[in-house]
């Protein structure tokens, strides 16, 4: 059997990591399986779809690398074909139109309220049928009165619903537009596909897509719904929790390996291996080990399997994935080190992209201003060996980081100094700040021409302040 799963959002929001995890099972298994993953975006909902939703879904889905081998298709695209469908059932009597006014409808949904019953259509239409045409109708599957539907959820386990619990489902509207549920099942089965993965909020939709499926001699699929995420505080995720939407972690700074690794582990697990590389995940994951239970999001694991790919993947290929935050930061990046060795630096003293850039200003731009509380570093005191360390290291023909290095502590040795008292009035006077890598790798990297300068600002910074 060619296994075809199928990630199937509504445009009505933006994609969430929900919705990405269940996108990224559904791509995962079809990956192991050798079958094939389609997109379909259910935008039947034209009031509360939006082209920026939709926007957001495939941008999503590329910037992960979540590869579709169909789509997207568009539900609005495909109306015709519902219609289609609704009439085959219809004139084969499994659907019937019902003429019930509001009113009456209304009426009987106060009175089973009134005796404590579950509301429900009563079937009125599906007895007596006028077949009016100058009427308005709605179009009502069929449900079977008897018996029940069970299927095997390959995450929960048998489910049972009893058709009595299942009323008569509106398939169309009375403007002839075709209802959420049915478009489902005619994606479905049109686009043949062998398992449903999808979250838990259709559980209840399940019993009745199976009815229609069967009534269109359709076997159903198999179905696997996965649990919620929930917020760190066991509360539905929101806003509250931080990022969200899939595209707020691309801006956050987070590399697209690090939030499938952290999405595949909430609510999956392979004993207790934390870090997977896409192929692995695809040879390992199965849709019979998703966790039956909710899984509760945890930004400091995710935080630590960014920092491990940046550390671990090749500075090349973070650089692609830095670059657009560096633009965001106005650093050009044109004049100055090569940007893998940045990151080569940088990875390991950062947790996002964002932080790497916000980090690295001054590899590229001369410092503008001196932090608060760096410039207790910059006193008159300091400002001899700073000038003697400046002329030796404008002398220096081999700008490298332990040339630098023996430069700095032979300075510092000479005084009676420990190192780090050197080295911070010249860690401030070319970064700014108190805080960088190793002030000998920093100052390779800044290139000698911009030392040089940047150290003549900071003595002329000292004598301007210095007190008289
Ligand atoms: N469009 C539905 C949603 O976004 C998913 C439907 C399905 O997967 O069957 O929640």
């Amino acid at each position: 059997m060619q296994i075809r799963t199928r990630f199937a959002p509504s445009p009505t929001g933006m994609l969430h990591i929900g919705g990405v995890r269940t996108a990224l099972y559904s791509w995962l298994y079809a990956k192991k399986l050798k079958g094939q993953f389609v997109l379909r975006i259910e935008d039947t909902d034209t009031e509360r779809s939006t082209k920026e939703a939709t926007q957001a879904i495939l941008d999503s889905m590329e910037w992960l690398g979540l590869t579709y081998d169909e789509g997207p298709f568009y539900q609005t695209e495909r109306m015709e074909r519902y219609k289609e469908v609704i009439k085959q059932l219809l004139n084969s009597g499994k659907a019937y139109r019902c003429y019930c006014s509001k009113e009456r409808l209304d009426d009987l949904r106060s009175k089973q309220l009134a005796n404590k019953e579950k509301p429900c259509y009563d079937g009125l239409c599906r007895k007596h049928n006028p077949d009016d045409p100058n009427q308005p109708f709605v179009v009502r599957f069929k449900n079977p009165k008897d018996g029940a539907v069970t299927f095997n959820d390959q995450v929960h386990g048998t489910i049972t619903f009893q058709n009595s619990e299942l009323d008569d489902l509106i398939i169309a509207r009375s403007d002839g537009t075709p209802t959420y549920n049915f478009c489902v099942v005619v994606d479905d089965m049109d686009m043949q596909i062998t398992h449903v993965i999808r979250g838990s909020d259709h559980i209840n939709n399940t019993p009745r897509q199976i009815n229609i499926l069967n009534a269109l001699d359709y076997t159903p699929p198999i179905y696997a719904h996965v649990p919620m995420i929930l917020g760190s505080d066991g509360k539905k995720l929101s806003k509250r929790h931080g990022a969200v939407s899939a595209m707020q972690f691309c801006d956050e700074g987070f590399l697209p390996e690090a939030l499938l690794n952290y999405l595949v582990r909430l609510g999956w697990a392979y004993g207790d291996q934390e870090i997977f590389s896409i192929t692995e995940m695809a040879n390992l994951f199965d849709i019979k080990d998703i966790n039956k239970a909710a899984s509760m999001v945890n930004p400091e694991k995710l935080l630590w399997l960014n920092q491990h790919y940046m550390k671990t993947k090749k500075p090349e290929e973070i650089a692609k994935y830095l670059r657009p935050h560096l633009e965001t930061l106005n650093i050009d990046t044109s004049n100055g080190p090569e940007l893998t060795k940045v990151i080569a630096i940088q990875a390991e003293r950062c947790h996002t992209l964002v932080e790497i850039a916000e980090k690295s200003r001054y590899f590229y731009q001369n410092v503008s201003s001196y932090e608060e509380k760096a410039q207790k570093h910059l006193k008159a005191e300091i400002a001899p060996v700073l000038t003697e360390i400046k002329t030796e290291l404008q002398n220096l023909a081999n700008w490298q980081a332990s040339e630098i290095h023996t430069i700095i502590n032979n300075n510092a040795g000479k005084l009676g100094l420990k190192l780090g008292k050197v080295a911070q009035p010249i860690r401030v006077a070319v970064t700014g700040g108190t805080v960088s890598p190793p002030i000998d790798i920093t100052l390779e990297l800044i290139g000698k021409e911009q030392v040089l300068v940047r150290l003549d600002k900071a003595l002329t910074f000292i004598y301007n302040h210095a007190s008289v």
